[in-house]
C-alpha cells in the first residue's frame, strides 16, 4: 500500500505531495519567477533595501527575504539587508551571524531542561526550527 506524503504547502495551503520541500510546485514555479524579476532588478539597483524592491518588483518580502536566507542573492547587489535573528547584526545568508549560529550549536549540544522555559515554548521553537533546516539544509541542520 501507497500512503501519499501529503503535506500543506507553507505558503499558500494547498494541500500536496511532499517531496523534500514544504511549498508546493505552484509556489516553486512563481518563486522562480519571482527570484529572476528580483535578481534582474537588483542589477540594475545594487544596493536597494528590501521595501524597494518589493515595491518596485512586487515580490513580496517574504520572498525576498528567503533568497537571501538560502543565499541566492548574496553578490547581487543585497549588502547589509538580512540580519541575524538573534542579535541583529548584518549578514549574507541563512538565519544568524556566525559568532551566534556558534553559541546556539553550544547550547544545542548541552540541552537541559530548563524550569524557565515553559514546555509549550520549546515545543513551538522544535518545529519551527526543524520545519525551516528540512526546507533549508544550512549548517544548523547538520548539529544534531
Ligand atoms: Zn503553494
Ligand atoms: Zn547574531
Amino acid at each position: 500500500m501507497m500512503a501519499a506524503d501529503l503535506m500543506n504547502c507553507s505558503r499558500c495551503g494547498r494541500v500536496f505531495a511532499f517531496r523534500g520541500k514544504t511549498i508546493c510546485s505552484k509556489c516553486i514555479e512563481k518563486m522562480e519567477k519571482d527570484f529572476v524579476i528580483v535578481r534582474r532588478y537588483l542589477q540594475k539597483h545594487a544596493g536597494s533595501g528590501i521595501r524597494e524592491i518589493e515595491e518596485n518588483t512586487g515580490v513580496d518580502e517574504q520572498t525576498i527575504i528567503q533568497f537571501m536566507r538560502e543565499g541566492r542573492l548574496v553578490g547581487e547587489g543585497t549588502v547589509n539587508l538580512l540580519k541575524c535573528d538573534n542579535c541583529g547584526s548584518s549578514i549574507k545568508e541563512g538565519r544568524y551571524c556566525e559568532k551566534c549560529l556558534y553559541e546556539i550549536s553550544c547550547k544545542l549540544r548541552s540541552v537541559m531542561p530548563s524550569p524557565e522555559v515553559s514546555s509549550v515554548e520549546q515545543n513551538n521553537r522544535t518545529v519551527r526550527g526543524a520545519m525551516y533546516s528540512r526546507e533549508n539544509l544550512g549548517p544548523m541542520g547538520k548539529n544534531k
